[in-house]
């Protein structure tokens, strides 16, 4: 604690001003656990803000590769903060960051040893940031990338790091549980069925689309989805790999075959009919070099696309939405935005009627508007 907060706990309590009130949500509304998901999504749309691992490479505490969140352990303070920022840009989740911090991504970088108290921590930050800002605390699987359908101690093996996953998770409290980014659809089902036997919580799952229009099985989106929703999983839809424009063609597929929820959560890329994945796109700047995953940044969609995403994908019915892989708290106030909320960010949104040479306030001078045109 430091020494000003040590001040702060020990002063007389006083009433809160104004100034105090307006800050953040006062005791009551961080203790109350509010409406859970289900019931959040009859009423409207969710936000669920994800990309956590491509935004904590950005910033420098992870390394693009493995795209393992060793930052858990070593700055956990980042990833608090992380959390708390996608909040105040309008999500309505704290997803806990267990995303590849499973034993087989472990392995890969000699970690195995910390898989417990990695998960643990970060199922404790999720918690106490979804607990204070009265967001949804999410848990979080993923695809294994072990998965093979011929190899049966693989398929052991499988089932074990969801257990262990969704185990810790149900411990600490989790409102429901995510399983996301799979290219088998038969991995999900099984993601699906450790949700159902090992906690008692909702179940969104999402799968994803590399190339081709069908997932490693061979099946389409629709199929995968429909099978999802046969199988008890309460949200089912897409995640990751595809933009907004090739996402959105399969998304109205699921939308017609399923009764449940569908959820949405593409990558914030420009992604084409030719490069309909973000790890397809090649750079004409460079050689037509690959651009995943460090040289994405020419693909970024902007702020008024996600908007427009949001939007369109919510006119379909698809109530669930959020933006994976490359989000950033800029993409994530856009697309609520576009769903008529109002974050705490909006405060900030831009207004350029009072830009140096663009604005229209009566205080701009005419020197700066009528150079305007030069610029
Ligand atoms: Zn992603």
């Amino acid at each position: 604690m430091t020494t000003r907060a040590l001040k702060k706990s020990t002063a007389k309590p006083r009433k809160p001003t104004r100034a105090a009130r307006a800050k953040g949500p006062g005791l009551k509304a961080r203790l109350a656990k509010g409406p859970g998901l289900m019931a959040r999504l009859a009423k409207g749309p969710v936000i669920c803000a994800e990309g956590y691992v491509f935004e904590l490479e950005r910033r420098g505490y992870l390394q693009a590769g493995a795209f393992v969140p060793e930052v858990l352990i070593e700055h956990p303070e980042v990833v608090e903060q992380l959390h708390r920022d996608f909040v105040h840009a309008g999500s309505d989740v704290t997803q806990a960051l267990t995303y590849y911090v499973h034993r087989e991504k472990l392995r890969v970088i000699g970690r195995e040893k910390d898989l417990l108290p990695m998960n643990r921590m970060a199922l404790s930050i999720a918690k106490k940031v979804a607990r204070e800002t009265g967001t949804l605390f999410a848990g979080d699987i993923c695809n294994t990338n072990i998965y093979d359908p011929g190899d049966k101690k693989a398929l052991k093996e499988v089932d074990r790091i969801f257990e262990e996953q969704v185990g810790w998770a149900a411990e600490a409290g989790v409102d429901y549980i995510v399983a996301e980014t799979y290219s088998w659809g038969a991995e999900a089902l099984l993601a699906l069925a450790a949700i159902k036997k090992y906690s008692k919580v909702p179940a969104v799952v999402t799968v994803c689309f590399h190339r081709e229009e069908q997932l490693r099985d061979g099946w389409s989106a629709a199929e995968a989805c429909k099978r999802l929703e046969d199988a008890g999983a309460d949200v089912v839809g897409l995640n990751c790999h595809r933009g907004p424009d090739t996402m959105m063609p399969l998304l109205k597929e699921i939308r017609k075959a399923v009764k449940c929820h569908v959820a949405a959560l593409p990558v914030p890329y420009r992604t084409t009919a030719e490069q309909p994945s973000f790890m397809s796109l090649t750079d004409p700047c460079c050689g037509d070099a690959r651009a995943f995953p460090t040289g994405l940044d020419p693909f970024v969609c902007t702020r008024s696309e996600m908007y427009d995403f949001g939007r369109e994908a919510y006119a379909l019915g698809i109530n669930y939405l959020g933006i994976c892989c490359g989000a950033g708290p800029h993409h994530i106030r856009a697309l609520a935005e576009g769903l008529g909320r109002h974050p705490e960010a909006s405060k900030y949104t831009a207004d350029m009627s009072r830009h140096a040479f663009f604005g229209t306030n009566k205080k701009i001078r005419k020197v700066q508007t009528d150079y305007r045109s030069r610029l």
